[in-house]
């Protein structure tokens, strides 16, 4: 894979964890297949996680009424975001793949990583009400998140105790990485990683470092396209026409757009998984 690069982004704040090991073997496994590797190791950076004025520099366009989304944009314009910001920003640019690397905590990202996304993906930069989902600024890019559990798989099967791992995944692949345009791979999920035997743990490392080799050529899951949406005056509901084609399917076709239907099995954790 000589030319491409990847990103590993790390939320987790010990370096004796498991979701560390994981990103020492993502790093080793794509160096030795030729990708350039870059890391933002979010505890080692100390990132800062909190989204605020201090996010812009200079004086802010309109300070007494301030609209983080209007100012934020016109700084990344005027190149007057924070630095740390940039710095980020600039990594993501060069990046053909995303690899979010860390530990499910209380159904979604470590707050240090949602803090990343929500500094780091700026209005203008990742997504704009011109350029989304589909048609998002990262639509050359893939992304996936690799992440382990609390919980064992059952657990957050359909009747498990969690619930639906899919309805978990639907935020982070949907509303975040799929609403910038990422082609989103299927997740690394390990679960109950602190709960199984150490060969146990010893054979998911070596089983991502399998899939890394040949990342790449991965298909993405698969998402209702944006075209097939009414646009702002619509309402951004599905095209009737798009709605009707999918009447008589038993399954809804996404988690979010089920049309109350049952929702697709393991649409979130798998490409194939939808008749979309
Ligand atoms: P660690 O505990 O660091 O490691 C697990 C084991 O792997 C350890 O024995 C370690 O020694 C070993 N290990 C480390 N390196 C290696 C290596 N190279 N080879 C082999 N073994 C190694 N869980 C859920 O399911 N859902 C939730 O919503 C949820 N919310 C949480 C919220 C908070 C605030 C917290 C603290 C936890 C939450 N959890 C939840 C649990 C959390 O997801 C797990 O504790 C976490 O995923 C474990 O990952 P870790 O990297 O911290 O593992």
């Amino acid at each position: 894979m000589a030319g491409k690069t990847a990103l590993i982004v790390l939320a987790h704040e010990e370096r004796t964890s498991f979701n560390y090991a994981m990103k020492e073997a993502a790093e080793t496994a794509l160096k030795k297949k030729g990708w350039k590797v870059l890391v933002s190791d979010l505890y080692e950076i100390k990132f800062n996680a909190v989204l605020s004025r201090n996010d812009i520099i200079g004086s802010p366009k309109e300070p007494s009424k301030f609209k983080y989304g209007a100012e934020s944009l016109t700084a990344w314009k005027e190149g007057r975001l924070a630095k740390d910001i940039v710095e980020e920003q600039k990594k993501l640019e060069k990046a053909d793949l995303v690899i979010f690397q860390f530990p499910l905590y209380w159904f979604g990202f470590p707050a240090i990583m949602k803090g990343w996304v929500e500094r780091v993906f700026s209005l203008g930069f990742a997504y704009s009400f011109e350029t989304m989902y589909s048609t998002g600024p990262f639509k050359n890019k893939k992304a996936l998140l690799s992440f382990s559990t609390g919980a064992p798989e059952s657990m957050t099967s359909p009747s498990g105790l969690s619930g639906d791992i899919n309805v978990v995944l639907w935020p982070m692949q949907n509303g975040i990485l799929n609403f910038c345009g990422f082609k989103v791979l299927e997740p690394q999920i390990s679960y109950a990683v602190a709960h199984i035997p150490q060969e146990a743990r010893i054979g998911i490392l070596k089983s991502w470092e399998k899939r890394l080799e040949t990342i790449w050529d991965e298909k993405p899951i698969r998402f209702i396209p944006i075209q097939d949406f009414e646009g702002f005056s619509g309402g951004f509901v599905l095209k009737k026409e798009v709605e009707e084609a999918k009447s008589d399917d038993k399954f809804g076709p996404t988690v979010g757009q089920n049309l109350g239907k049952p929702l697709p099995p393991d649409s979130q954790l798998k490409s194939e998984s939808t008749s979309l």
